[in-house]
């Protein structure tokens, strides 16, 4: 995917915190230490049962933003997850490439993970319409993703989910 046109590529750490499976316990940990790029390096991952929780609660808050059918609802979810986003903006070409973070150098990982993903969803929603957020349509996935296509004519999370769902109906259709 092209993220360049979309002046973040802070919603794909957010789409990717949406779609996480959270059935163990340390699963936000996890999430952190296979993210690390988007933490200061140093950034302690350890996270309280609650801080556990509280990732959950943005993880879900980017999932109701993207599955909200009306401008009023991305709105609310938006303002939701925005209120627990303590931005603190920087420029930095840490990785060659001049860019801002949304978070202070030194925050804990759980406001910097909550102030980029909410900065990053929301840069986006407001620069190029709530409608390029939706759910997987292939058959037992429900991943959110964000289209960039040029034409907006995305569907699925993934190429696998993609591809999946090209062989069930060409099966559907030999059947037939
Ligand atoms: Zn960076
Ligand atoms: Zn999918």
């Amino acid at each position: 995917m092209d993220y360049d046109t979309y002046g973040s590529s802070a919603i794909e750490l957010a789409i990717e915190l949406a779609n996480v499976e959270r059935a163990d316990p340390e699963w936000a940990r996890a999430f952190l230490s296979s993210h690390s790029e988007w933490f200061t390096p140093g950034t302690s991952y350890e996270l309280s049962p609650g801080e556990t929780h509280r990732a959950g609660t943005t993880a879900a808050l980017v999932r109701d933003v993207a599955l909200a059918e009306t401008q009023d609802d991305v709105v609310l979810r938006l303002n939701e997850l925005l209120a627990l986003a303590r931005p603190r903006p920087y420029a930095t070409d840490h990785d060659g490439e001049l860019h801002l973070h949304y978070a202070r150098e030194d925050a804990p990982v759980l406001e910097q993970l909550t102030t980029t993903v909410a900065m990053g969803l929301s840069q986006v929603v407001i620069q190029h319409g709530w409608q390029r957020l939706g759910v997987c349509s292939a058959e037992g996935c429900d991943n959110v993703y964000i289209d960039t296509s040029r034409n907006a004519s995305r569907r699925y999370c993934s190429n696998t989910c993609a591809s999946r769902s090209t062989v069930a109906a060409y099966r559907a259709r030999q059947k037939t």
